[in-house]
This record gives structure tokens, sequence and C-alpha cells, in this order.
């Protein structure tokens, strides 16, 4: 046996981000592999909400915006997520949500590359990505068009008809990394410019955006994170864009003077032009509490773990059940992000026999079992404890049972 159980234990015993786990509110004897869909509930969370509600909406109303600096959120919580990407304060900000940013970030880079059409991206990328350039394409017209090409072929297929890279930093499905400095590199040498989506990264992995010269960013507050359903997401402009990029949702909060309630538009300087509207505060405080977690974390611990949570559950998945799954994220740990995923005819129904087993990983279609670790409150003790329900699963053919079988709406 590659590692027994108590081994794991051990490792736990020793982790050094092992009190981590307190500050979240984890149900009892479940085993939660899903934190890169949605991030597990940060204590601080549900009493800052609490104490959102109650005290700064009920008792402050209006008030608030100023004594409770809700006004400054997007900003503040913004700065304390370029802490996680490798950005200065100053060029990020918490808005909206990630499709929504996606495109005001690509419609604003197309307009400062006039005459080229292309949006480069790659086939499987997340389907909102491609979804919105395919819109933003229909909208703007004059030719303006989304390509794909797959992974390997991306570098040859930059040249001078290409407005934007858009790429997602760490594959939803695969989990696999892309070299984001030496695509950057290659997107500017043909005059390009890229946008990350760094939804499966931020909180994840370490990111180097300003190192990687990277120039747009967009991404998730719900999934590492840990913000909550439906978060805020967040948007990151390189600092040499801010006077040049303009959003196309030119909202009140991305005025120059909001307050002035001037008839004409006048950007913001700096990233807070690509604010719209009247930013989420409920929702925003609760990210907030999500990103303070994260931000306390040690960049370099989390990194390690994650990467020997991903190759423990991929060795005792091989060691015992040999030739039953196809892993599809890269074997070697630091092309992958943190998760691991394996492919598997009856995919679906064997997540829903875990699931009812109190395991929760989630399914992709068409064949894809993922299961996150996320190394705040995923322990080894965790990973080898769900393989041995896998394990049984498989033994028992238990995902056979029709209970199993139907799909619910979301997977
Ligand atoms: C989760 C995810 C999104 C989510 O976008 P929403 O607008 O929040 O629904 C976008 N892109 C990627 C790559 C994701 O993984």
């Amino acid at each position: 046996m590659v590692v027994t159980r108590a081994e794991t234990v051990r490792w736990d015993d020793a982790d050094p981000l092992a009190g981590f786990r307190e500050e979240f509110a984890l149900p009892d004897g479940l085993i939660y592999l899903d934190g890169n869909s949605l991030g597990a509930l940060p204590r601080a969370a549900a009493a800052r909400a609490a104490d959102v509600v109650g005290r700064e909406w009920g008792q402050g109303l209006i008030r608030s915006w100023n004594d409770a600096a809700w006004i400054d959120l997007p900003a503040r919580v913004g700065g304390l997520i370029a802490g996680l990407i490798g950005a200065h304060a100053d060029e990020v900000v918490a808005a909206d949500s990630t499709s929504v940013n996606l495109f005001k970030l690509a419609a604003g880079a197309l307009s400062l590359r006039p005459g080229r059409r292309v949006i480069l991206s790659e086939p499987g990328n997340f389907p909102t990505d491609l979804y919105v350039m395919q819109g933003l394409a229909r909208l703007l017209g004059d030719g303006v068009a989304l390509r794909t090409v797959a992974a390997p072929d991306i570098a040859g297929a930059l040249n001078e008809d290409v407005a934007l890279l858009l790429l997602t930093h760490v594959h939803y499905k695969t989990g696999r990394v892309h070299d984001m400095a030496a695509l950057t590199a290659r997107a500017h040498a043909v005059g390009a410019l890229t946008l990350w989506d760094l939804s499966h990264s931020a909180g994840a992995l370490p990111v180097a955006l300003n190192e990687a010269g990277a120039d747009l960013a967009v991404g998730c507050g719900y999934k590492y994170l840990n913000g909550g359903p439906g978060a805020p997401a967040f948007l990151y402009v390189a600092r040499h864009l801010h006077d040049a990029i303009q959003s196309p949702l030119s909202g009140w909060m991305g005025h120059a003077a909001p307050f002035a309630f001037d008839d004409t538009y006048s950007p913001a300087p700096g990233v807070a032009r690509h604010l719209c509207g009247t930013p989420g505060v409920l929702a925003m405080s609760v990210l907030e509490e999500g990103v303070t977690l994260m931000a306390r974390a040690d960049r370099g611990a989390l990194r390690t773990k994650s990467r020997r949570l991903g190759d423990l559950f991929i060795a005792l998945v091989e060691e015992r059940l040999p030739g039953v799954f196809t892993l599809v994220s890269p074997r070697d740990s630091a092309q992958r992000g943190s998760q691991v995923s394996f492919a598997h005819p009856q995919g679906y129904a064997i997540i829903q026999a875990l699931i009812a087993r109190g395991v929760v990983g989630d399914f992709r279609a068409p064949d894809i079992l993922r299961f996150g670790v996320t190394p705040l409150y995923v322990r080894y003790c965790d990973v080898w404890d769900a393989v041995e329900h896998l394990v049984q699963v498989m033994r028992g053919e238990e995902w056979r049972q029709d209970r199993f079988q139907a799909r619910n709406a979301v997977t």
C-alpha cells in the first residue's frame, strides 16, 4: 500500500495549515471535495453577514455607505485579492460576475486594437468565456470573431490579426495550468493583449500577473476565495492600460465623480472605471471575509499541500482501483491546479453514489469526475477516506442503483 490511513493522519498532524480547517463551518462527517466549485463557509463570513444585515443595514441604514465604508468595498476587496494574484492593489476591483467582467474587459481590449478582428481562445474553455465572446463578436460585427485552437497550437496561432488572447489559466475540467508568462510574451510579440480567467487559480495556486506581464484578468469569488454562492467576481487591469482602456458598461459607479450627478460620463481614473452599478454590499462583505482568511495562509504552504493532496489522490486511486479510471489531470503536480479529475463512462452515477456516502465531488459532462483539493480545509485523511468510499462504490457497483442515474439540473 502506498500510504496507510494512519500515515495520512500523521501528515495532518504535521500540516502547517491544519489550523485553518477550524475557521470553516463544515458539516460533521462530510468530506467536501468541491471547493473548486463552491468554497466552504468561513465562520467569519456567517458572523459578518449577520452584522452587515442587522447592524450596518438595519441600524445604520443609508448612513452605512459612509460609516461602514460600503462604498469602498469594491476597491478594498479588490486590493486584498490583488495580493493573491501578484498584482498591485490599485489594479484589481471586486465587481459583477466573471461573465460580465469578461465582456467588459474584452470589449475594452478590442477597442485598443482597431483593425484586428480575432479573439483567440481554446476549444473546451469554460462555456461562459466562449459564449460571452460570441455575443461580443455579434454585437461588434465588422468581422470580429472568436477563433479557438487546441492548447498546443495557441502559440503558433498568434498573429497580427489577433486582438486578444483569452485563456483560462487553470482548466476547469482537467486542472491543467497554462504557462502564463510564455503565452503572454508570445501574444505581446504579435501586438495582442491577454485576458486571463483566474476562476480556478485565485486562492488555488500562486499567480504572478505583474511578473508575467499580463494585461487583463478576471476571476471568480465563490470558488477558492470562499465568498459564498454567486459571490461577486473580480477584474484586473495592468497599470499601463489604466488610462487607455474603457468599459462599454459605463455605469455611474465607474464615473470619475458619481455623486456629481453630471449628465455626461467621464471615466474614473484607474481600475475603478470598470465598475458599473451599485455593489452588492451583503455579498461583497461576505466575500471580504473569505479573501481575508485566504490571505492569511502562506502561499508556498498552500501550494505544497495542494500538490501533495492531488498526488495522494492519484496514487491511491491507481493503486486501489487499477485500470478503472483514466486520469485526465496532469500527473505532474507542477502542471496541475488544485483539483484531480478522472474519466469514467459512469462518472455521473459514481459521483451521485459518492455524494450519498457523504463524499462531495462533482461531475462535468461528458464523463469527468472532478475532485477539488482545497488545502485550507481538506485533510490528507479526507483524501484517504474519499478513496476508500470510491473503492466501495466500485466494488459493490453501487452506482448501478436507479436513484444515482437521474440527472439533476445542476451537476
Ligand atoms: C466558474 C467559472 C466562471 C463563472 O462565471 P460566472 O459569471 O460566475 O457564472 C467563469 N469562468 C471560469 C473559467 C470558471 O471556472
